[in-house]
């Protein structure tokens, strides 16, 4: 397996899918909005040539058949990752909500339509789902959330309030893709990573801190795609991908003590310990699955904190 589709290269997560991808020996095709972005990416990877990493323009994935040149390539993609989905919680009029998840479902059923009609040689297509679609609000907070979960919003729910309509987004979107692939039955096999808030490095092209990516906008842990691409275990499955539960007030402690300048910055809270969980409760996880069959190793919050900080200190 060695060439992918990318889409929303010019995004937080998938910036780092690319740098994953293309260390571990893969040629990628982004997806994009715009030249300028294509050409931003490949200016920031001048070491690699066209063959290895190029751009095609995806201006809407929202548009009927907006993939369908996309997907074909030569030579032929051999697998695809979806990141490209609105990630906001900016949505509040009922216009604006179904525009959000719209977005989100027909740029996902848009892409494996396209795949399975132009390009019979992806045999694996990976989605950057979401906790959001596992995360059930009527459960207790301490219920241990694992693979299994779904969660259960309406569309009635999804129009309640911004961040409700980015749950319905992910929700329907995920489902919309396992029921392509149930009743269409493709040539390849989906797998689906589903992580609670990414925190890290901002490695994608970042004006101002005004244009943050949604999750660093609070400032993460990230991952290695290329495990979910390359495992044959990962077919047909979904993975709950968390390093576990966190608190501000801890990333507050780390950025006080790692960063004096900014101590006095730093609202005061009581930090937790590693691994502690605060007495009003906190939800449950189990992250085996993501350990177990894509081998993950995950990062310190500390690491990723400081990634973070690292990476938007020039714009602070
Ligand atoms: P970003 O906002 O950084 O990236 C989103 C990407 O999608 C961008 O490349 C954006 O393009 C593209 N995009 C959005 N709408 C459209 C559209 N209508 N047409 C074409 N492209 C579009 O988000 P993240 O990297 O944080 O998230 C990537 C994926 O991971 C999303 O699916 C998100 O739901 C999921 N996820 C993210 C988490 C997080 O904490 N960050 C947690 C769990 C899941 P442009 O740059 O031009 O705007």
């Amino acid at each position: 397996m060695t060439r992918v589709l990318l889409t929303g290269g010019s995004g937080f997560i998938a910036a780092h899918i690319l740098e994953s991808l293309l260390e571990h020996g893969y040629s990628v095709v982004t997806t994009v909005r715009s030249a300028q972005k294509g050409q931003q990416i490949l200016d920031s990877h001048k070491q690699y040539g066209k063959d290895k990493l190029n751009y095609v323009v995806v201006e809407d994935i929202e548009k009927p058949g907006a993939f369908d040149s996309a997907v074909v390539s030569d030579p032929p993609f051999d697998a695809a990752v979806h990141c490209a989905s609105p990630y906001h919680f900016n949505a509040k009029t009922r216009d604006e909500i179904h525009q959000l998840i719209s977005t989100a479902i027909n740029g996902t059923t848009g892409i494996l339509k396209a795949i399975k009609a132009h390009a019979p040689t992806v045999k694996r297509v990976v989605i950057t789902s979401s906790y959001a679609a596992m995360v059930d609000y009527g459960k207790p907070l301490t219920h241990v959330y694992s693979e299994v979960d779904w969660n259960p919003i309406t569309e009635e729910q999804a129009y309640s309030s911004a961040p409700f309509a980015y749950l319905a987004s992910k929700t329907f979107s995920e489902k919309a893709a396992w029921d392509f692939v149930k009743d269409e039955k493709p040539g390849f096999d989906l797998t689906t990573i589903n992580p609670p808030m990414v925190y890290g490095p901002v490695i994608h092209a970042l004006s101002s801190l005004d244009s943050i990516n949604t999750s660093n906008a609070r400032f993460t842990w990230l991952w290695h795609t290329s495990g979910a691409l390359e495992k044959p275990e990962a077919a047909g499955q979904r993975f709950l991908v968390t390093a576990g539960n966190y608190s501000n007030a801890e990333a507050a402690q780390i950025i006080g003590e790692e960063y004096p300048e900014y101590k006095d910055k730093m609202p005061v809270g009581e930090a937790l310990k590693p691994g502690e969980r605060p007495a009003t409760g906190v939800n449950g996880y189990d992250n085996r699955k993501s350990i177990e069959v894509l081998g993950l190793k995950y990062r310190t919050f500390k690491e990723s904190v400081v990634g973070v900080v690292d990476s938007i200190k020039g714009l602070l």
